[in-house]
């Protein structure tokens, strides 16, 4: 695997493979690599002929009051696992490499970026999109590949390709949880072994209005009221938000009939955390 933590570098090697006809597959993380990460990569291997990853903890995306700073950095323990994984290029630039001084264009998928993570985080899903436009254009993959777990920003991603005519293929990938069903997620690590329990609510609110789907309960206030319940029954919990919608407009919806997007935002701590399922009304 080779490392690269210059743009032109990184264009250079990426062009290389572009010009010998071979398919090109790109993973974007922040590091602190998981599980999930690696379903991605190895999603990309199965799919690609060569698979690039990057490592950037993007600053654009954080809110000033958010947790770039203690963001978790393992970079020789994550380059480790992506080498053992088979990955070809891992990109690891640093910020002034990214940003430099005078920089001064981002990129605004307008309306998604307000709503669900958006609506909570102002100003994160500018900072998504500006960095994963600079890494798309960087890269130029055929395949860039998305974890389910982040759903709006999914949506904020494929719009983002779609409007700016972008080359590119998202895939998504399904979320990979714990064995009791925390979502993986690098913010894991700041929970302590008690929070470690609370934040499995999360899951069980989605679990429970599952269940109340498949028992026929189709009215997305209803079923938005049963996922509330279950998190105010966790002390340790506070709600940011809960939310039945659209997983393309990220719209709220009325009833769940036609499949739906069923997202969940708590804080366990000062740990925010996410996770999401999608639903189908009708048996598969
Ligand atoms: P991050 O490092 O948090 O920016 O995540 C990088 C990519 O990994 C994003 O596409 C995430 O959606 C994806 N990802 C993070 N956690 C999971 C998970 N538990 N299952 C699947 N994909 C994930």
């Amino acid at each position: 695997m080779k490392r690269i933590a210059t743009i032109a570098e990184m264009k250079a090697a990426c062009r290389q493979v572009a010009r010998t006809g071979k398919t090109l597959g790109f993973v974007a993380t922040m590091g602190a690599l998981h599980e999930g990460h690696l379903s991605l990569v190895r999603a990309s291997e199965s799919r690609c002929d060569v698979t690039a990853v990057s490592i950037f903890v993007n600053p654009l995306q954080f809110g000033p009051a958010e947790d770039l700073d203690k963001y978790p950095r393992t970079l020789e323990r994550d380059a480790a696992l992506l080498e053992q994984l088979g990955a070809d290029f891992l990109f690891m630039p640093g910020v002034e490499e990214m940003y430099p001084q005078g920089a001064q264009t981002y990129v605004l998928v307008e309306e998604l970026s307000n709503k669900l993570d958006g609506a909570s985080r102002p100003g994160h899903f500018r900072g998504v999109a500006t960095v994963v436009a600079k890494l798309f254009e960087i890269v130029r993959p055929d395949f860039a590949f998305f974890g389910q777990k982040d759903a709006a920003q999914v949506a904020v991603l494929r719009k983002l390709a779609n409007d700016l005519d972008m080359d590119v293929e998202i895939v998504v990938c399904p979320i990979v949880r714990e064995r009791d069903g925390l979502a993986m997620s690098s913010r894991n690590a700041y929970l302590t072994s008690e929070q470690r329990q609370q934040a499995l609510v999360l899951h069980r609110s989605l679990l429970r209005v599952q269940t109340a789907v498949e028992q026929g309960e189709h009215d997305s206030a209803k079923l938005i009221e049963i996922g509330k319940q279950a998190i105010t029954e966790e002390a340790g919990a506070r709600l940011d938000y809960f939310a039945i919608v659209d997983p393309d407009t990220l719209d709220s919806v009325a009833d769940v009939s036609r499949g739906a997007l069923v997202a969940v935002a708590a804080y366990v701590g000062a740990t925010r955390l996410i996770d999401n399922i999608l639903v189908t009304a009708s048996p598969q």
